[in-house]
């Protein structure tokens, strides 16, 4: 009952209308029937004067299926919702605004991208659990595009002078699998420059105690509490060889940049981020993004207008 379909076909018989996307959502949330989150009393009944909201028949509370989701208080319908979280999901590079508007008819891109801004907040699980074992450490710089500028190409790497004119600056963390067989998960984030001061908040904040981080020897990682330093100190034109794992990650995050958004701006940067890491990280079960991205079970408070177009207002 609660499990994602695997294609569109199949998507599409099995939400075709309001009443089974509410009737999944109640399933997610109460698996054995409803239950009152007030009083816990299992006799409700659903209202005839409120979408998809329940009456307890103790007290009265009305609780709505869509509490505690990004749908809850949305005009539209859960229908679109549910297509734009599985269209999200499974696109293997995701979608962009525009793309949306065009694949859900959508009447203005306003709607469209206030739909893709809310899943996109809802890619970082409030929970999800920091890298651990023996991690890749590295950063990057990729060229930023304004709103005017065409797009341009991911950005060179300079780095004896570490400069960033016009760069956005990204450190990268790749935890490696099987003693360097394979990518595990990976975190990308923002930084206003490689001090220590910028990196250790970074590494304390994505990597669990404990953990062995290998880097190429730049001066801004080691000393973060915590974490074992392994500095892999390279000659500059060993750059492309050594830490092999994050390289792949950030050309692949720099051809996705301008695949899908033509260049990335520093405004909403961030987010972007977590997209791109939430995709790589689900690479190989993309159909369970789906209930993460509208937000079932995650928790996420739902998220206004205001506070998506203005992060830092919340912060
Ligand atoms: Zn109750």
């Amino acid at each position: 009952m609660t499990d994602v379909p695997g294609s569109l076909i199949v998507f599409q018989q099995r939400f075709p209308d309001e009443a089974s996307c509410a009737a999944y959502l109640a399933a997610v949330r109460w698996p054995q029937g409803f239950v009152c989150p007030r009083c816990g009393h299992t006799k409700a009944w659903l209202l005839q004067t409120k979408a998809w909201t329940y009456e307890c028949a103790g007290g009265r509370k009305q609780t709505s299926v869509t509490a505690g989701t990004i749908l809850h208080a949305s005009k539209l319908p859960l229908s679109l919702w549910f297509w734009a979280a599985y269209l999200m999901a499974t696109h293997s590079n995701g979608i962009s605004a525009g793309q949306l508007r065009q694949q859900l008819a959508l009447g203005s891109y306003k709607t469209a991208w206030l739909l893709c801004a809310k899943l996109r907040a809802s890619m970082v699980a409030p929970d999800r659990s920091p890298l651990a074992g023996l991690v890749e450490g590295d950063q990057t710089e990729i060229a930023c595009r304004s709103k005017y500028d065409p797009p341009t190409g991911g950005g060179r790497r300079h780095r004896r002078h570490r400069r960033h004119q016009g760069k956005i600056l990204v450190v990268g963390a790749v935890a490696v699998e099987d003693s360097g067989a394979g990518l595990g998960r990976i975190r990308l984030q923002e930084v206003s420059d490689y001090s220590a001061d910028s990196l250790h908040p970074s590494l304390a904040a994505n990597l669990a105690l404990g953990t062995t981080a290998k880097t190429d020897g730049w001066s801004g990682y080691p000393g973060a509490p915590g974490v074992n330093h392994d500095p892999r100190t390279i000659g500059k034109m060993a750059a492309h060889v050594v830490p092999p794992s994050t390289h792949r990650v950030f050309a692949n995050l720099k051809a996705w940049a301008l695949g899908v958004y033509h260049g990335l701006r520093r405004k909403h940067l961030q987010s972007y981020l977590d997209e791109f890491v939430f995709r790589f990280n689900r690479r190989r079960h993309r159909h369970a993004g789906f209930r993460s991205l509208l937000g079932i079970a995650a928790g996420h408070p739902p998220l206004a207008y205001k506070m998506l177009i203005s992060p830092e207002a919340t912060a």
